[in-house]
């Protein structure tokens, strides 16, 4: 167990995870500006990006890069920079680090290492997209990117067809038709929000049903950064659907697992139920297997 006491004084130096805009600067607050001042050192996604953030809040303050392709080799160093009491902050090219940016296993190791670290509240596209799409916000499902490959893309279509919670997703704009698509093939009707260029002069929401909103971006390709937001799973979808069919055993229990996040002994009641057998029976046949 470890516990942080994010202000306590001591020789330490704090990460701070510090959002920027997502496109309107005003959006940067006053203690992001103020943080991204007083830290010794900010490690920025792309430091000539975040350079001219800098200028225009006139913070004159040393780069280094963290980014997708260099974070194993930056984190020993930052740890050691934090543990030695040097004060740094994170930032990606907009919004909140970590989120579908780099950010994460740099927090993950700081924690492991008891050192804090602080996360700044601000701008990010998933939580302004689901608010203002106007569906259900009591539970949501974040994905970000979907796989490429389509193969990937229909399996995690497949697992989320069931959930309840609103999904969103990130997606780059021409290929949001396709993903919608393929979203249709897979769940059928939904309502679905397609949430371009938050923040920004041509901020756009195009709502409706999912055939509605593929017609649409045929008449109106879209440009600039987009979130989709798709209506959950409701009742009506799951009527005499066995869903788990194309899943082995072992994906079922895997399902259950991670997507709905329950114990592993929870998961085999539920598989057991969905395919009318016994406990033992499931707990057998993955047992007996691992065993091979
Ligand atoms: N860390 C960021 C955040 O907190 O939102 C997300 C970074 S991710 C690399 C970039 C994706 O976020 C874009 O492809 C788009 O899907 C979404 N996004 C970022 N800015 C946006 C905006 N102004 N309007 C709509 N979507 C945006």
């Amino acid at each position: 167990m470890i516990i942080q006491n994010s202000y306590e004084e001591n020789n330490l130096g704090k990460l701070y995870i510090v959002p920027t805009p997502i496109g309107n600067l005003d959006d940067m607050t006053f203690r992001a500006v103020e943080v991204l001042k007083k830290v010794d050192l900010i490690a920025a996604e792309d430091t000539r990006h975040t350079k001219k953030l800098l200028n225009h809040f006139a913070i004159h303050n040393e780069l280094i890069s963290y980014h997708e392709h260099n974070r194993f080799e930056r984190i020993p160093l930052l740890l050691e920079k934090l543990r030695n009491g040097e004060q740094i902050a994170l930032v990606s090219d907009a919004g909140m680090p970590a989120i579908s940016d780099p950010g994460s296993e740099l927090v993950t190791e700081a924690i492991k290492e008891e050192l804090p670290v602080i996360v700044l509240p601000g701008a990010n596209a998933a939580l302004s997209a689901l608010v203002g799409s106007g569906l259900p916000t009591e539970q949501f499902y974040f994905y970000g990117f979907l796989p490429r490959k389509k193969g990937d893309k229909e399996k995690i279509l497949t697992q989320l067809k069931y959930l309840e919670a609103t999904l969103i997703f990130y997606e780059s704009p021409h290929r949001v038709s396709q993903t919608l698509q393929d979203i249709e093939k897979q769940f059928g009707e939904r309502k679905v929000v397609v949430a371009r260029e938050l923040t920004k002069m041509y901020e756009q929401y195009i709502r409706g049903s999912t055939r509605e909103v593929i017609d649409f971006i045929k008449n109106y390709p879209l440009r600039g950064e987009c979130v989709i937001v798709i209506e959950g799973s409701t009742e009506n979808n799951l009527q005499d659907d066995v869903w788990w069919e194309e899943l082995s055993l072992e994906e079922h229990v895997q399902y259950y697992e991670e997507k709905q996040t329950v114990s592993h002994k929870e998961a085999l009641k539920l598989v057991a139920k969905d395919r009318q057998i016994s406990r033992r029976d499931v707990y057998n046949a993955l047992h007996v297997k691992k065993n091979d």
